[in-house]
């Protein structure tokens, strides 16, 4: 249908997603991903009923489903395990909220897309545009030459600051440790956070009895204290929170721990630029406390086939995308930063007063939020 060459940077979700999307309408694309292997790593990811949808439109979700877990509600403790709220899923939508190990949903991605089509050891270090096509310049020294490019390279991506050297990451103020953990002999079903003023604590069940978890705690940029934390320092701030949370980190072992400083991009007006277009992190990375960053990134690749479809001239469907895509995403990063600073109290008083607040919130805000989310932009054929 199309003899258009296109190149995508970057394996992650966003790439993978993308390469199926256009697969699907008859575009093959190759990806270039600076890693040398496509390895399964990474800790839980929480897949909002919007990712479930295009999962759907992806022809994926069969699989997607067989590789995780659906989820019922997601209630928010304080650090004594009183509820402060709940929200519950099932309300919604029939597909339901979903948990699944990050290296289960890339090996599905990985799955939906010829492999040859992915080259990895291909870091980008920069482009050059010119009227009729676009060059990649590898890192080995190599290059490629293609007629469009679709950017995602994530949140650091070398393609985003070649074109807005003025963007760069921006920290929320919290550092985070993720693992994933076999629990079976505590039976956790239940999805939830505990706010407190040590920190923020959240558990989400996955499949065959593993616990994905994650501690948030404020710090400093690049906290070289915090980046020596161990699973015995985690254990002492948190020993005091309510069950099961001194127990799940008893269980995790240092080698497992993952941990990353916590940061978003400020909204961008513009995410198509001619030949190129941004889409994932590297258009719109938020902070994950809506655990939305990879849902949007599953979006993104629905919408951009879908533009593709509308109007087959690439650089008309990269606006278009635009188009459809600034308002969402940059609510979702507002809406999510809100979220981290509310989250994130530790000030006994302003604890108090969030918690006697949040109780009086009648569940049916929170089940907005959720119908919010179900409200993609991506158009429902199925
Ligand atoms: C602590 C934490 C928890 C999260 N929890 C959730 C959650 O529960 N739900 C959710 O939806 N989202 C969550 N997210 C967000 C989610 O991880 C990201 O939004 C998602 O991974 C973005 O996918 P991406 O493909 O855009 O970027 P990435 O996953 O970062 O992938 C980018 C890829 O590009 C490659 N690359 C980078 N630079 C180059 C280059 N120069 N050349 C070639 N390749 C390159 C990288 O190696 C990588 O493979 C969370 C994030 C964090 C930090």
């Amino acid at each position: 249908m199309n003899k258009k060459t296109i190149s995508i940077s970057g394996g992650g979700i966003a790439g993978l997603a993308a390469a199926i999307a256009l697969k699907n309408i008859g575009i093959e694309s190759v990806i270039f991903e600076a890693s040398k292997q496509m390895l399964p790593l990474g800790a839980g990811l929480g897949l909002g009923i919007n990712a479930m949808m295009a999962f759907r439109e992806l022809g994926i979700y069969d699989n997607i489903v067989k590789a995780g877990r659906t989820l019922q509600s997601f209630t928010i403790f304080d650090q004594t395990g009183k509820q402060i709220s709940k929200t519950s899923f099932n309300s919604t939508d029939s597909i339901g909220n979903f948990t699944i190990h990050r290296a289960k949903l890339h090996e599905v991605l990985l799955s939906g897309i010829d492999p040859s089509s992915v080259r990895t050891d291909k870091r980008i270090k920069d482009i050059e545009i010119s009227d009729n096509a676009i060059k990649l310049l590898f890192e080995d020294g190599s290059s490629h030459l293609s007629d469009y490019l679709i950017a995602a390279d994530g949140i650091n991506s070398q393609i985003r600051q070649k074109l807005l050297p003025d963007v760069s990451p921006g920290y929320a103020g919290y550092t985070c440790w993720r693992a994933v953990v076999d629990c079976h002999s505590l039976n956790i079903n239940e999805t939830s956070e505990t706010w407190g003023a040590n920190g923020r604590f959240g558990i989400v069940p996955l499949a065959e009895n593993s616990v994905y978890w994650f501690a948030c705690v404020n710090a400093k940029a690049f906290d070289p204290v915090m980046s020596k934390y161990k699973t015995e320092d985690l254990y002492n701030r948190f020993k005091n929170y309510h069950a099961p949370i001194p127990e799940i980190l008893r269980l995790t072992e240092d080698k497992d721990l993952i941990h990353n400083d916590i940061s978003d991009i400020k909204p961008l007006n513009k995410f198509s630029f001619g030949r190129t277009v941004l889409i994932g992190d590297a258009a719109h990375a938020t902070t994950p406390n809506m655990g939305q960053g990879a849902c949007q990134a599953i979006e993104d690749a629905v919408v951009l086939g879908q533009c593709i479809v509308d109007n087959p001239d690439f650089e008309a469907a990269f606006k278009m995308f635009e188009e459809r895509r600034l308002k969402r995403t940059k609510w979702i990063t507002d809406t999510s930063r809100k979220i981290g600073r509310i989250a994130q109290l530790e000030n006994p008083i302003l604890i108090s007063l969030r918690n006697a607040l949040m109780r009086s919130v009648p569940s049916s805000v929170g089940e907005r939020q959720l119908r919010e989310l179900a409200n993609t932009d991506f158009k429902i054929s199925i």
